[in-house]
């Protein structure tokens, strides 16, 4: 199956949610901005419905959810890819420090997508990182079927033009150094 899927597990917000951060506050936006820049075959979307704080759909404990079955359903017929896309704050400390966009999973040393994109967004002046030691369930299943997998972490304090612009150069890169 030519296709490629796009997943965005934490983009419903819930004020009252106990998770500090929420919710991916852009995530929704990019993973758009990525579907609609596609050209003909439109990507499948997987988009939450719940909360994180209710179910994180990128933990191993959400296997058994709706959101998880259906992509295990698609992973069965061997889709091109799986663009898993996320955001965080920009305040965040840690592994991402002063990244536009992240890339990354728990092993991404052994992954030549995940080098080669963030070199592609590199070239095109664009600040990415590759990041070890997410917890990315969605990620680890999908390598499971022998599917490349990338998730992305969008730096929520960029201008949306510029959110998009990048976006947009992850589609490019899928396109030019994937599909070709
Ligand atoms: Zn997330």
């Amino acid at each position: 199956m030519n296709q490629v899927i796009i997943t965005v597990p934490h983009s419903v917000c819930n004020t009252d949610s106990h998770i500090r951060h929420t919710c991916d506050f852009v995530a929704l936006d990019a993973a758009e901005t990525m579907y609609f820049k596609f050209p003909d075959l439109k990507p499948i979307m997987l988009v939450a419905d719940v909360n994180r704080d209710i179910t994180d759909y990128n933990r191993k404990s959400s296997r058994s959810s709706r959101f998880r079955t259906a992509l295990r359903d698609l992973l069965t017929n061997q889709p091109f890819c799986v663009l898993d896309v996320h955001s965080f704050p920009p305040e965040y400390p840690g592994e991402f420090d002063d990244a536009e966009v992240a890339i990354g999973s728990n092993n991404y040393k052994l992954e030549p997508y995940i080098k080669d994109v963030t070199k592609y967004l590199a070239d095109n002046g664009i600040r990415a990182y590759a990041v070890g030691n997410i917890i990315a369930d969605i990620v680890q299943e999908v390598k499971d079927y022998g599917v490349p997998g990338l998730l992305f972490e969008f730096n929520e304090g960029l201008e949306t033009e510029y959110r998009r612009y990048i976006a947009e150069s992850i589609v490019d890169f899928v396109l030019v150094e994937m599909w070709a």
